[in-house]
């Protein structure tokens, strides 16, 4: 089969097309062939590298893909070849407290595909029967594929660690990313106001026609001085950063009292600098955030297959353009997902 490797970290000049044997499903398992694999800026960092962290090299990388169910492991039950199907990326030990709570990005065995093992850039690709999300007849594999991972990011920083509520002020920065376009969708659906940040007049437009009320281009305005207007200076309940670097001091300072800001990545950079006298007399909690329990996943793919969160597809690219795909993200040249058709 064809398959995108990574053998070593650089530059999208490192990503590689090889043969590869078509994997055989093990007992549990099915094996997928796959129709798209979504793209996501974990990709990047995979292809990049992380300081301090080892990938298991050379490794296929995607997160997400969706296909048909090619053939069956032993023991995979309850499903049949032909069954179109999306991945959820995250898989785990199944049997630590954690994983029996259902919180099983927290098992200490927790991985993803195309970080911790092969990933969806390629043909084939052999999940557990548990990883499997059964897809309605009206969607077809590029949505599917852009979905499971940042719906499943934004769900548990939202819901689960967030507990947005109707009537909260949410805060979404940039509108234009597949967790943000995620964000939006999720807070809007229980009732919050939702403001949002992008650094286009362009991107600010389509963060509103995905349900923020206001948007703000962090170009041409300051967003803290436009928070305090929008909020009579109170401040937003909650803040969903990605973006890290110095954006995260100015996110903590546009809190509400009991406001709470929450972090799932640091694009612009690891360092937090905050005033913890803001901390703690406004009550304010930083959250992290990584992934999210299946029954999260399965609770958010619900509303996905139901049409009530649509995945915003920016572009679609042959697998041959994977580099390009990886370029497009690194660029923020595209407003939402970047899917590769297999
Ligand atoms: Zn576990």
């Amino acid at each position: 089969m064809r398959a995108v490797e990574i053998a070593a970290h650089g530059g999208p000049e490192v990503l590689r097309f090889v043969e590869r044997p078509v994997p055989e499903p093990k007992a549990g398992e099915v094996r997928i062939a796959l129709r798209a694999a979504g793209m996501n800026h974990l990709d990047c960092w995979v292809r990049r590298g992380v300081e301090g962290h080892r990938f298991p090299l050379p490794i296929v990388p995607g997160c997400d893909g969706a296909g048909v169910v090619d053939a069956l492991g032993a023991e995979a039950t309850g499903v049949a070849v032909g069954d179109r199907v999306a991945i959820a990326p995250g898989f785990s030990c199944g049997h630590c407290r954690h994983c029996a709570a259902g919180e099983q990005q927290l098992c200490r065995h927790y991985g993803i595909f195309g970080e911790t093992c092969d990933g969806t850039d390629a043909d084939f690709i052999c999940v557990p029967v548990a990883n499997l999300l059964p897809m309605p007849a009206g969607m077809d594999f590029v949505a599917a594929a852009a979905a499971p991972l940042v719906f499943l990011t934004a769900w548990h920083m939202v819901v689960a660690r967030c507990g947005v509520k109707a009537g909260d002020d949410v805060l979404v920065h940039a509108a234009g990313s597949g967790v943000s376009m995620a964000a939006i969708q999720i807070a809007r659906m229980l009732g919050a106001r939702v403001i949002t940040t992008a650094g286009s007049d362009d991107k600010v437009a389509r963060g509103l026609e995905l349900g923020a009320e206001v948007g703000i281009n962090y170009k041409t305005q300051d967003f803290l001085a436009e928070i305090r207007g929008l909020t009579g200076k109170r401040g937003v309940d909650v803040v969903v950063d990605h973006v890290g670097g110095e954006n995260i001091g100015r996110s903590i300072r546009a809190l509400a009292k009991g406001g709470r800001v929450v972090t799932c990545g640091a694009t612009a950079g690891p360092e937090l600098q905050a005033d913890l006298r803001l901390i703690f007399f406004k009550n304010l909690a930083i959250l992290g955030s990584t992934m999210g329990g299946l029954g999260e996943m399965h609770e958010v793919w619900g509303h996905v297959c139901a049409g009530r969160l649509k995945p915003v597809v920016g572009a679609v690219l042959p697998l041959a353009e994977v580099a390009r795909g990886h370029e497009l993200l690194e660029n923020r040249a595209v407003f939402g997902k970047v899917v590769l058709e297999t």
